[in-house]
C-alpha cells in the first residue's frame, strides 16, 4: 500500500508507528496510509520560518505572483490524473473532482494576477496617510507587512485541492511560508499536489511544507508570529481556540467552520418563472454536488407557504432522478460520503432532523450503482419538510454535512424569514431568489450581520452565475458566529490575515521616501 510522505525542512520523510488508513469510500478498499509519528514539528516549523519566510519576504509581490502562476499551471497540467485521485480517495464524481481541482488552480491564478498588479512592492501601505498634528510634517501611515512566522493551513476533508490553493495563494502572496496539513482521510489528492509543487521547483526552500497524517502535537510548536488558518468542524475549531500553543503567543487563528446556509424563495416569484427555475436548479446542485459535503451547501430552504407544495414536488422529482453510486461507474451523479464516521454522523443527523420534520424523499431503500454489496458510505439525497419552524431546534442548529436539506415555510414577509434564518447563528452564505427590490432591500439589511456572503438570484442573471455554493477569490469567504468568525480571500483583503498592520509615524518626507509613495 502506498505510504504518503510529509515534506519538512526540504525533505520528503515517512512517519513511523501505526499509520492512519486511507480508503476508497465507494468500495472501502484500502489505498494508502499516512503517519506523522516521529516527525520533529519544532525543527520543521523553525526551518519554514527562518529559511522560507526570509526568502519570500525578499521577493516582490510580482515575483511571488509568478510562483503562484507556476503552481497553478503545475496543477492544471496534471488535471486528469488529479481527477482520478479525487474519484478514488474523495468519492468525488468527475465533475465534483474538477470543481475542487479547478478551484485550486483558478484561485492560484487569480492571486498570481493580483501579484502582477501589485508589482515591485514587498508590503502594502493602506490608504492615504494622515496629518497627526498642526504641523503638516508630522505624518502617519498604516502598513501591512508580512508576519515573520509560518502559516499553518489545517484543511477539511471535503476540498483537499481547493483548500490548499485558496489558503496558499493568500499566504505566499503576502510573503509567509506555508505548512499544509490536509485532512488525513482524503489526503491522497493533497499529497499529489504537494509533489507537483515540489517538483515544479519554483518555491524557495522552506516556503512550502506538507504534513501527511494526524496533527499530533504540532500546535505545541507554534509561536507568536505564526498564523493558523483552520477549516473543519466547529468542535475542532473550539479546541484550537483554547489550545495552549495558540493562547500562549496570541497566535492569529482564522476559523472556517459549520454553517446552516439558507436559500430563500421570494414572495414575488411564481412557479415556472426564470427566477423560480434558477432557485430549484441551484438548491438541487448544492444538495447533490460533492454529495452535499460543501461548507456552502444549502441546508434550509425557506419557501412562502403558498409555494411549498410546488417546490416540494419539483425538488423531490429532481432528487429521485439522481444516480447514487461509485463515481468510477458511468452515469453516477452523486458519490459516497468521505468516511465511515461521516456516514454515521450524517445518518444520526438525518434522524435528529426527522424528529421535527417529515421526509419528502430519501427514506426509501436504494442500491448504489457499481458497488460491491454492503460496501461504501452512501446516503440517498434527502429532502425534509419542517412544518413548525418555531418549535424545531435542530433544523436551525445541526449541520448535516451530506446531501440533505429541509424545506421551511414562511409567511412571505421579509421580517419573518430574516428572523428564522438568523436562528442559524452565523452562516457562510445566504441566497435569496427574488425580483422585488423592496424585498431584496429588506433581506440585505436583515441578513448581512449574520452572513459572510449574500447571494441574490434573479431573472436577469438566471443563467449567468456560478451559484451560491461556489467560493470565488474576488469575494470574501467565512462567516460570523457558528461559521467560525473567519474571513479568507476577497481579493487583496485576503492578504491581511497573513500580514501585521503597523502604524508608522514620523516626518512626512522621510516616510514617503521609505514607503516609496509617489506624491
Ligand atoms: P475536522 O474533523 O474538524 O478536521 C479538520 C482538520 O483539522 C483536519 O485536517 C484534521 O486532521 C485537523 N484536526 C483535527 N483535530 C486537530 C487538532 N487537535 N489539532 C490540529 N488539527 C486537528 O473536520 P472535517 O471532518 O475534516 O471537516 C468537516 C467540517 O468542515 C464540516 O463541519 C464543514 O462544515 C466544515 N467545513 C467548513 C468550511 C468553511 O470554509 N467554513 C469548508 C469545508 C468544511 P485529521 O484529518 O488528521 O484528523
Amino acid at each position: 500500500m502506498e505510504q504518503l510522505e510529509s515534506y519538512v525542512s526540504g525533505n520528503w520523510v515517512k512517519g513511523s508507528g501505526k499509520p492512519s488508513i486511507l480508503v476508497n469510500p465507494a468500495t472501502e478498499e484500502h489505498i494508502a496510509e499516512a503517519s506523522t509519528e516521529g516527525l520533529d514539528f519544532g525543527a520543521a516549523f523553525q526551518y519554514a520560518r527562518d529559511v522560507g519566510g526570509k526568502a519570500l519576504r525578499a521577493l516582490s509581490f510580482a515575483q511571488r505572483g509568478e510562483i503562484l502562476r507556476a503552481l497553478s499551471r503545475a496543477i492544471h497540467a496534471k488535471r486528469d490524473a488529479l481527477i482520478e485521485d479525487g474519484i478514488a480517495n474523495g468519492g468525488n464524481t468527475r465533475s465534483d473532482a474538477k470543481f475542487d481541482i479547478d478551484g485550486a488552480s483558478g484561485t492560484l491564478a487569480y492571486y498570481a494576477d493580483l501579484g502582477k498588479q501589485l508589482g515591485d512592492a514587498k508590503f502594502l501601505v493602506e490608504g492615504d496617510g494622515i496629518q497627526l498634528a498642526r504641523s503638516p510634517r508630522w505624518f502617519g501611515y498604516h502598513a501591512l507587512v508580512p508576519r515573520h512566522g509560518l502559516a499553518l493551513h489545517i484543511n477539511a476533508f471535503n476540498f483537499p485541492g481547493w483548500g490548499i490553493g485558496e489558503k496558499m495563494a493568500c499566504a505566499i502572496l503576502a510573503g509567509m511560508p506555508v505548512v499544509v496539513k490536509p485532512a488525513t482521510s482524503t489526503a491522497v489528492l493533497a499529497y499529489r499536489i504537494a509533489k507537483l509543487f515540489v517538483e515544479a521547483n519554483v518555491l524557495p526552500p522552506g516556503a512550502f511544507s506538507f504534513i501527511a497524517g494526524s496533527p499530533g502535537n504540532m500546535l505545541d510548536s507554534l509561536s507568536e508570529q505564526d498564523v493558523v488558518a483552520f477549516t473543519g468542524s466547529a468542535d475542532t475549531g473550539a479546541r484550537l481556540r483554547t489550545h495552549a500553543g495558540i493562547v500562549r503567543g496570541s497566535v492569529r487563528l482564522n476559523i472556517e467552520a459549520d454553517s446552516l446556509n439558507s436559500a430563500t424563495l421570494g414572495p414575488d416569484v411564481s412557479a415556472g418563472s426564470d427566477t423560480y427555475r434558477m432557485f430549484l436548479r441551484e438548491v438541487m446542485r448544492d444538495m447533490t454536488q460533492k454529495a452535499g459535503q460543501k461548507c456552502t451547501a444549502t441546508r434550509r430552504i425557506f419557501v412562502p407557504e403558498g409555494m411549498v407544495n410546488d417546490v416540494r414536488d419539483e425538488l423531490a422529482a429532481m432528487l429521485r432522478d439522481v444516480q447514487v453510486g461509485n463515481p468510477a461507474t458511468d452515469g453516477v451523479t452523486v458519490g459516497p460520503l468521505a468516511t465511515a464516521s461521516q456516514l454515521r454522523d450524517i445518518r444520526a443527523g438525518i434522524e435528529l432532523l426527522a424528529k421535527e420534520s417529515t421526509f419528502v424523499t430519501g427514506n426509501q431503500a436504494f442500491t448504489p450503482a457499481g458497488v460491491p454489496e454492503g460496501k461504501g458510505y452512501f446516503v440517498a439525497p434527502t429532502l425534509l419538510h419542517c412544518t413548525d419552524p418555531d418549535a424545531a431546534k435542530a433544523v436551525h442548529a445541526h449541520e448535516v454535512f451530506g446531501p440533505c436539506a429541509t424545506i421551511v415555510p414562511y409567511d412571505g414577509s421579509s421580517g419573518r424569514v430574516v428572523e428564522l434564518i438568523a436562528r442559524g447563528a452565523g452562516m457562510l452564505v445566504g441566497s435569496v431568489y427574488s425580483d422585488d427590490r423592496a424585498f431584496v432591500t429588506d433581506m440585505v439589511m436583515g441578513l448581512a450581520p449574520y452572513h459572510g456572503r449574500l447571494y441574490f438570484g434573479s431573472e436577469k442573471i438566471a443563467d449567468q452565475t456560478a451559484g451560491p455554493g461556489t467560493v470565488l477569490p474576488q469575494s470574501i469567504h467565512g462567516g460570523p458566529g457558528r461559521a467560525g468568525g473567519g474571513e479568507e480571500l476577497g481579493g487583496q483583503r485576503g492578504l491581511a490575515l497573513y500580514s501585521h498592520r503597523v502604524a508608522i509615524q514620523g516626518a512626512r518626507p522621510i516616510l514617503d521616501a521609505v514607503l516609496e509613495l509617489k506624491k
